[in-house]
């Protein structure tokens, strides 16, 4: 960020008054420009005791497996985003059923909120960010293939849960931590 998107000026990085970070202030107009996290809501589409899986078709991380997921728009919900990622990744309509989980990845400022879903029928392709489309038995699902390690972490989860396990919370950390 460079330029004040309210007027154009030039942006520092001061901490404003009563705050306690620092942020990019407007030098202009003193707009403070705040930096949250961004949410990426995801989807388990289930078919008869299968999961589908996406190989993302780009960067970062071409050509490995993830289950659909991606940053939420605005003016939607949660469950919406879900299934549209499904519908754009996967080319599959599910119905999103329950909460699954919901992840911490501070050092991305990230935050996973993922659900699963049934597929309404047993339809799917790859969409425009993926290469293919399957669904895979839990003891099929590509290990050492998967994209991020929230992918993993969750999916490993979801593999030893029943189907009315509670949803999870936790905190991926950073890679360089033990
Ligand atoms: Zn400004």
């Amino acid at each position: 960020m460079n330029y004040c998107n309210a007027c154009g000026g030039p942006l520092i990085m001061k901490i404003p008054e009563g705050d306690t970070l620092l942020r990019f202030v407007c030098a202009r107009c003193h707009t403070v420009h705040y930096e949250n996290p961004k949410i990426v809501v995801g989807c388990l589409p289930e078919w008869e005791g299968r999961i589908l899986l996406c190989k993302r078709a780009i960067e970062p991380r071409r050509g490995l497996w993830t289950f659909p997921a991606g940053f939420m728009e605005k003016d939607e919900s949660l469950e919406e985003a879900a299934a549209r990622e499904t519908l754009e990744e996967a080319e599959a309509e599910v119905e999103i059923s329950r909460l699954y989980a919901m992840f911490s990845i501070p050092h991305v400022s990230q935050v996973y909120v993922v659900f699963r879903g049934t597929m309404k029928r047993a339809a799917f392709g790859p969409g425009a960010e993926s290469l293919e489309v399957e669904l895979f038995n839990r003891e099929d699902i590509p290990w050492s293939k998967l994209a991020f390690r929230v992918i993993h972490a969750i999916l490993e989860r979801y593999c030893k849960d029943g189907p009315h396990a509670p949803a999870h919370v936790g905190t991926i950390s950073s890679p360089s931590q033990p």
